[in-house]
């Protein structure tokens, strides 16, 4: 299948340019000036934005399900108190809609790859593929008492399940406070061994430095240096609370980090340090995480966030830009996830790309395309969302391989029946 996008506003490395695009298969194969060229598809873009989709790089997609149960509490009470328990009810169909209703929300959004960190892994693998959307799936998150027999057996299998090349795996340890120092030390030498990245929550809250340091005598990443994680290609979620010596060593280890400001916000955690993280050469990308401490899927919000923060707390308007905030929201974290050819609009890349409406009130005058995109642009205003050369949301439509209003049906009965 051949696409042809003309009369667009191509976000490409960094710039905006005004052209074409074309598409055939899974690739991009032009971007430039006016083509003239066959198509089994034209597209007018009609001066609109159409930019690499956005790759969100933490989340946890079927907490849809659990969307506006536990507000206005701090992280501990949040977790151990409200979400565990629900997720204990949750079967594997459950995981399975609430899946669905997360790829939904997010191919909605623009966004077209993500990293996941949940559960019921058969049902998460059947949605993804079913989907078509990119994704890569953490394993296992916690031991639930596996032996490390046990725990090699289980990773195996779940590997061995992966074999399709939107969906990617990564060695995903919940937290230091969820996970034994053993347990941490037998996921590490998996993930040596099978030459695989690790991602990890880390430095969320103050308590989990304060317990940390208490325990272990050390800080969060000294801890993670000292168990050999930091070894392995790493991407961290959180890092809130991080002082100069803690960046400095995840710089030390190239280690990606991954902001999350409304879930820090809205969870009473803190604000990530990204200024420092920058000036230390880290690579910053950004997630939502979950839908139960966010809540919703939508790297606009975010992208206002990360740019706006530090701004706010370091008193300087000039330490990011929206330039550097789009990079993390795209480029790198296709990067840190393992996307080679994604995170750009660029000849050869996978065709991972939205387009972004800017005939309306917020948009104009069209001054700063860039900007806008960053400070003014809603999620609302993708209208086209395709994955891999496959279209899988256009005005109103979804190709996700479920019917929507089944999807809605299907995680409203399951939300009655857990809570
Ligand atoms: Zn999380």
């Amino acid at each position: 299948m051949k696409y042809h996008f003309y009369n667009a506003n191509i976000l490409s490395e960094g710039k905006i340019l005004h052209g074409d695009v074309v598409v055939e298969d899974e690739k991009i194969i032009y971007v430039g000036k006016d083509i003239a060229v066959k198509a089994d598809r034209e597209i007018d873009v009609k001066g609109n934005v159409l930019m690499a989709g956005f790759v969100n790089a933490h989340v946890h997609t079927p907490m849809t399900l659990l969307r506006g149960v536990a507000d206005d509490m701090e992280l501990y009470s949040w977790l151990y108190d409200n979400i565990f328990p629900a997720e204990q009810k949750l079967t594997p169909e459950d995981v399975y809609w609430g899946e669905m209703l997360g790829i939904a929300e997010q191919v909605r959004a623009g966004i077209t790859a993500f990293d996941e960190n949940y559960f019921h892994f058969d049902a998460i693998i059947d949605a993804v593929k079913k989907s078509g959307i990119r994704c890569r799936l953490g394993l296992p998150g916690n031991f639930n008492s596996k032996s490390a027999k046990e725990m090699n057996e289980f990773l195996d299998l779940y590997i061995s399940k992966l074999d399709n090349k939107l969906i990617k795996p990564a060695i995903y340890a919940h937290s230091i406070y969820t996970l034994t120092e053993e347990e941490l030390s037998i996921l590490v030498d998996y993930s040596a061994k099978h030459k695989l990245p690790v991602c990890m929550h880390l430095a969320e809250t103050l308590k989990e430095v304060g317990d940390c340091t208490v325990k272990n005598e050390c800080t969060p990443p000294e801890y993670l240096e000292k168990l050999g994680f930091l070894d392995r290609p790493s991407t961290l979620y959180h890092c809130v609370h991080l002082d100069k010596d803690d960046i400095k060593i995840l710089a030390d280890y190239n280690a990606n980090v991954v902001t999350c400001p409304s879930s820090n916000l809205k969870l009473g955690s803190g604000i990530a340090p990204i200024y420092s993280m920058k000036e230390h050469g880290l690579n910053i990308c950004i997630g939502t995480d979950g839908t139960a401490s966010n809540n919703s899927l939508d790297m606009f919000k975010e992208m206002f966030l990360v740019a706006t923060l530090n701004k706010a707390t370091l008193y300087d308007a000039s330490i990011i830009s929206a330039n550097e905030v789009l990079d993390m929201a795209t480029k790198n974290g296709a990067l840190a996830l393992g996307f080679e050819g994604c995170g750009d609009i660029i000849e050869g890349n996978y065709a991972d790309l939205i387009l972004i409406d800017l005939n309306k009130p917020h948009h104009q005058p069209l001054n700063n395309i860039i900007s806008n995109l960053v400070y003014s642009a809603k999620s609302s205003d993708v209208y086209f969302t395709m994955v891999n050369g496959k279209i899988l949301y256009e005005d109103g439509k979804f190709n996700i391989g479920e019917d929507i209003e089944k999807i809605y049906e299907n995680c409203q009965k399951i939300t009655k029946r857990i809570l």
